[in-house]
């Protein structure tokens, strides 16, 4: 028996707001050969906390094409049906009522240090004081203790330290309209679920050491990090829901093959498979990948 490495448990934690695409298929499918290939649970997390933006039958169609693919989940979570767990989480962290609008912290931010830098502006700590305009609807942010936070990545072996104050900034947990934010939730579901593993899209790898800080304060284990990339068009433009990607479901509902999906998105990734495949099939491709970064892998029965 090998001792004390615990079972992996991952997760797909797809956003409802429309149908996927074959970026997200591709996301999909590398979270599960991840799980899968190194025995573990996999849980399908629906991450619904933006209510604007979701769309109530993105739900049922994730999951016939997930299932259409062959990609099975051992359990299955909705964010907004567990809100009591995030209102507890809340009341763990010192928090503070912020209502600044978007226009009044980049003046803030102009006022003091100049220009904002990066894409997010840093919230300049206004409403640390306690003054807060008591007609407007609050927002609460979390006071970021004055520490460094550094991500690593297992799969891309990249290292990311930020420190939080200068570079983070007291960020959003509850938005004024009442909403958990999604930095809040991941951290809670993921400490709750057990979830070991995290493979997501390298658009979430900036915000990993903010999660990870999320995490430390919440007294949660760090999970391992896997960031994969997105998938681009041939202009090299990312895919989005929004930018006319075509929809899985459309190939679904036109006849095609799960197989050649399957193959298509594999060997976007340089995997060399037949032209038909199973997902079960490429766990030995994702194993290959893990080896090559020294991934720890289970011995295989
Ligand atoms: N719900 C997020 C998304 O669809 C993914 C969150 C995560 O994997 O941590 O982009
Ligand atoms: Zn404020």
């Amino acid at each position: 028996m090998t001792s004390a490495s615990p079972p992996v448990v991952g997760r797909f934690a797809p956003s409802p707001t429309g149908a996927m695409h074959l970026g997200n298929a591709r996301t999909a499918l590398l979270a599960w050969v991840h799980s899968r290939a190194l025995g573990g649970r996999h849980l399908l997390r629906f991450e619904d906390l933006d209510t604007g933006r979701m769309r109530g039958w993105a739900f049922d169609t994730t999951r016939r094409d997930l299932e259409w693919l062959g990609l099975d989940w051992d359990a299955e979570y909705t964010q907004s049906q567990r809100l009591d767990v995030y209102a507890e989480a809340v009341t763990r962290l010192d928090t503070y009522p912020c209502t600044c609008t978007r226009r009044e912290v980049l003046a803030a931010i102009q006022a003091s240090a100049g220009a904002p830098h990066g894409e997010e502006p840093v919230y300049p700590g206004t409403c640390r004081s306690g003054s807060v305009n008591p007609e407007r609807p609050a927002a609460l942010r979390w006071w970021v203790p004055d520490e460094t936070v550094c991500a690593h990545d297992a799969l891309t072996r990249e290292t990311l330290c930020l420190p939080l104050p200068a570079e983070v900034g007291d960020f959003v947990l509850r938005r004024n309209d009442g909403a958990y934010a999604y930095h809040l939730a991941v951290v809670v579901d993921d400490g709750l679920m057990g979830v070991t593993d995290v493979v997501r899209g390298a658009d979430l790898w900036p915000a990993t050491p903010r999660q990870i800080a999320l995490q430390r304060a919440l007294s949660y284990p760090t999970p391992r990090y896997l960031h994969v990339p997105l998938m681009t068009d041939f202009r090299g433009n990312r895919l989005a829901k929004r930018g006319g990607a075509p929809p899985l479901m459309a190939l679904r509902e036109g006849g095609e093959e799960p197989g050649r999906v399957l193959a298509t998105l594999a060997r976007s990734l340089g995997w060399e498979t037949p032209e038909v495949v199973s997902a079960v099939e490429l766990l030995p491709f994702w194993r290959a990948q893990l080896a090559v970064v020294q991934f720890p892998l289970p011995p295989q029965t």
